[in-house]
């Protein structure tokens, strides 16, 4: 049997947080009670065409876990087993919502654990009263105007709202 020592326990929380929502702040808070750092981990290339920058959406979570001292952000590119291995992380955490995270989510940790056996990808099942939120969806009920205050930080609710009419602005001009 291999000796088990205690090392930092670190792990990483991937993501595209375009922006962050309630239910990531969430998982957050949760997740960094149990490892000795958290680091969000921003995807800076995944999404396509983001609302917000890379380092926006760093500052934005930074904004809004400044109340949780082992928690970091950082931006990253690339796989996140590579990220996780250069942070000397050995777990990665997901949020799973309803079934329909679950086979995406299943299949990319069998080919994260495929990579890099020695990291374990775990799940936290999300609050209830966040399972059908996410970031495209905020997105698109602060595009009609609807109400966004119920799925964000209430700072994030003015970026957002500022955000969307920018857009709008220059695709008006275009
Ligand atoms: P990705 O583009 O990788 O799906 P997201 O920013 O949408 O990134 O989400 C990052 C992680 O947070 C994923 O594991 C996702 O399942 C989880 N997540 C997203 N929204 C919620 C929510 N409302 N409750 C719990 N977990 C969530």
């Amino acid at each position: 049997m291999t000796k088990i020592t205690h090392t930092e326990h670190i792990a990483i929380y991937p993501g595209s947080f375009d922006p962050i929502t309630l239910g990531h702040q969430d998982i957050i808070e949760r997740a960094a009670k149990m490892f000795d750092k958290l680091i969000v981990a921003v995807l800076v290339n995944r999404a396509k065409s983001p609302l917000f920058s890379a380092d926006e959406r760093v500052k934005m979570i930074q904004m809004v876990t400044g109340h949780i001292d082992n928690v970091e952000v950082r931006s990253f590119d690339g796989l996140s087993v590579d990220f996780a291995e250069s942070m000397g992380a050995k777990v990665i955490v997901r949020g799973l919502r309803a079934v329909t995270d679950f086979e995406y989510e299943l299949q990319m940790a069998q080919t994260n654990r495929a990579m890099k056996h020695d990291i374990d990808t775990i799940f936290l099942t999300t609050d209830l009263r966040y399972a059908y939120l996410s970031s495209s969806i905020v997105k698109e009920v602060a595009s009609y105007g609807g109400q966004i205050d119920l799925f964000l930080p209430p700072e994030i609710v003015p970026l957002l709202r500022n955000r969307i009419k920018e857009r709008e602005h220059k695709e008006s001009q275009k």
